[in-house]
């Protein structure tokens, strides 16, 4: 995770706000929603990306209108976009590069429902 987005990562407002974003999403992944498949989404991504200096900024990082929830294949293609780089490649939640067998930590610690999500060391 990226130091200055781990203390907003951890803190109970971004807790309460993703849980309530779910919640108003039915828990269903955006995107694949518009498509009319029914897919849960895992993991809510910001759609303007936090930057060390948004980070503060309320109105960027728990407001509803910025939120979009997604599941792993639309996150990833989202954050796809931005890099030139190969499928293998998979984003965490803090728009970080993991490898594969890191992707499956994040996915268990981002799922909806299962607490709090934890620094994937
Ligand atoms: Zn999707
Ligand atoms: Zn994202």
């Amino acid at each position: 995770m990226k130091p200055w987005a781990e203390s907003f990562y951890k803190s109970k407002a971004w807790h309460k706000c993703r849980e309530a974003y779910i919640a108003a999403r039915q828990g269903l992944c955006e995107r694949c929603a518009a498509q009319g498949v029914i897919r849960a989404g895992e993991i809510v991504h910001h759609k303007e990306w936090l930057t060390p200096s948004n980070i503060n900024d309320p109105s960027i990082t728990l407001n509803f209108d910025n939120l979009e929830l997604l599941c792993m294949d639309c996150h990833n293609k989202e954050h796809r976009k931005q890099l030139p780089i190969s499928n293998e490649i998979v984003f965490d939640e803090y728009g970080n590069v993991v490898t594969p067998p890191m992707k499956k930590k994040i996915f268990s610690c981002w799922a909806p429902g299962r607490g709090a999500p934890k620094t994937p060391e």
